[in-house]
Order: C-alpha cells, then sequence, then structure tokens
C-alpha cells in the first residue's frame, strides 16, 4: 500500500511499529541529506557531479588516488559539520528502547554512532569515510594525517609504511563486500518481523538485496522514500514522503 496522505502514513507506521518484536532498520543516503550530505541520485546529488571512483581505478594510478584524496577534503565542511537529523534519532529511539538491535546502513557518515548507537551495532556495508586504511597492511590512519602528507606533497596520497595505499575505510563500486558485516546484516533480516527501508534507492547491490529477503522470510517490510523504488511493490506499506517528517513522531528524547 502507497501512503496516501503523510496522515495515514505516520498512523500506519505508529501500527507497524508496535506491533513489531524485532525492527531492522537499513539506511541509505536520504536519511542524511537534511544533515546536509548530499545523496547519490538525487538532482544535484553526488552522481551528477563526479562518477565514483571504481576501486580498480583507485589501485591502478597514482593520479586516481589523488584525485579520490582530493574529493574526499574537498567534503570536509558538510560532513564536518553534520549532525544527526530526525531519522536517525527516530531509529536510535527504537534501538533505546530495546525495538532495533542494531542499524544496518549503506552510509559511510558516522551519524548513526552520533546519534547514540554504539559503534559495534552500526552495521556499516560500505564503510565509513571518516578514517582511513591501509589496503595492504590494514593500518588504520586518521584523516588529519593523511591531509597533512597529501598537502605537504602538493595534492599528492601518501602510502603506507608497508607499500600499501591509503584509503578512506569506504567500499568503493568493485570492491569485495565486508565479510563480517554482510553476515551480521543478513541476520538481523533474517530474525526482524519489521524491516525499514529508509532513504535507499535501492539500486546499488547486493545491499538491495536486504529488503527482499526480509519480506521473503515473513517480515512486513516499509519503504521511506521520496522516490519510487524497485522494491515498492513488495512492501506492505510505502511511504513517499520526507524523512524527517515522517519519522519525528517516533524521535523519544
Ligand atoms: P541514493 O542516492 O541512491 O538514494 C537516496 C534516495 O533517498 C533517493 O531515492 C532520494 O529520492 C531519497 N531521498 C533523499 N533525501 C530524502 C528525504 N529527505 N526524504 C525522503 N527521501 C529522500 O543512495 P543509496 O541508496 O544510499 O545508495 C548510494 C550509495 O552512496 C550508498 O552505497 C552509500 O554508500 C553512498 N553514499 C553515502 C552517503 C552518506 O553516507 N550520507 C552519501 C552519498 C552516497
Amino acid at each position: 500500500m502507497i501512503a496516501p496522505d503523510l496522515e495515514t502514513a505516520i498512523d500506519e507506521l505508529q501500527d507497524l511499529v508496535e506491533r513489531a518484536r524485532v525492527i531492522a532498520p537499513f539506511t541509505g543516503a536520504g536519511i542524511s541529506t537534511e544533515c546536509g550530505i548530499p545523496d547519490f541520485r538525487s538532482p544535484g546529488g553526488l552522481w551528477t557531479k563526479n562518477r565514483p571512483i571504481p576501486f580498480d581505478e583507485f589501485l591502478a594510478g597514482q593520479e586516481m588516488r589523488d584525485e579520490a584524496w582530493r574529493r574526499r577534503f574537498a567534503m570536509d565542511a558538510p560532513f564536518s559539520a553534520a549532525q544527526p537529523g530526525r531519522g536517525h534519532l527516530a531509529l536510535a529511539s527504537f534501538y533505546r528502547a530495546g525495538k532495533a538491535p542494531a542499524v544496518i546502513t549503506q552510509n559511510i557518515d558516522n551519524l548513526h554512532q552520533s546519534s547514540g548507537i554504539s559503534t559495534e551495532h552500526v552495521i556499516e556495508l560500505h564503510g565509513n569515510n571518516s578514517y582511513a586504511l591501509c589496503l595492504g597492511c590494514g593500518k588504520r590512519y586518521e584523516l588529519s594525517w593523511v591531509r597533512r602528507e597529501f598537502t605537504a606533497a602538493s595534492e599528492r596520497a601518501p602510502d603506507c609504511e608497508c607499500g600499501g595505499h591509503i584509503k578512506t575505510a569506504t567500499i568503493s563500486f568493485g570492491q569485495q563486500m565486508p565479510e563480517r558485516e554482510m553476515r551480521r546484516a543478513e541476520q538481523l533480516t533474517l530474525d526482524c518481523d519489521l524491516f525499514l527501508a529508509v532513504g535507499s534507492s535501492l539500486v546499488v547491490w547486493p545491499a538491495a538485496g536486504f529488503p527482499q529477503l526480509a519480506k521473503r522470510n515473513g517480515a512486513r517490510l516499509v519503504i521511506i522514500n521520496r522516490e519510487a523504488t524497485e522494491f515498492d511493490e513488495i512492501a506492505d506499506l510505502v511511504i513517499r514522503q520526507d524523512i524527517g517528517t515522517v519519522l519525528s513522531p517516533f524521535v523519544v528524547h
């Protein structure tokens, strides 16, 4: 069912949330747009400005690595100023109430952690861009260190002391998905009786497979997204409204 208006949407959602035993929230870039971080596919989104750099291209050339870091540092201001939005706070309320054991996210912006969900309960399918890792030995690097080296070397991306390339701790197109996170996301999807897909165009695979898995396993599926998605047909409730507006009644301070 597509909710005909905001009031019905909130009422229906309230009912599903109350009846749920285990909620699996699954979030995408749309939950963070009200926090000043553009999504990929909306008009003016990052996709329309810069084609993402696939993993093989990052590995293949210094120039691409320099460009990847240039783009990351150009996004410094919005990422570091961002505070959790109403959607994040509502999901954190479900978490505190013991209804959502964890959050599955495609986002890399660290805002679920900032909303009060403990790091171990944020299942990041695409990593995190608030720090960096060496692709060779796995050593962690803080962005402030990378920035200093990058600037001192006239915008050349630094390598690790082991010789490996240093990359934000994100999963690029073509890069292997993190096994542990995929397993944990699958488990929560199978455990839940209410799956909430919030702010995702549901086109990036394999992440987009989780709503379908939940539904096939007998959970209710709710999709909250301004635009239509491929999975609207199988959802129990589709809410095509602004995320913050829909979820703000669920925020418990
Ligand atoms: P997407 O850009 O493909 O889809 C976002 C969806 O959210 C769009 O369909 C858009 O219509 C909707 N949306 C945006 N603002 C909304 C609002 N206020 N209310 C309701 N709907 C709204 O994002 P995706 O599905 O997450 O996939 C893109 C990939 O890009 C992800 O894998 C993610 O790793 C990465 N990404 C992350 C961030 C972030 O961390 N904040 C930002 C951009 C891209």
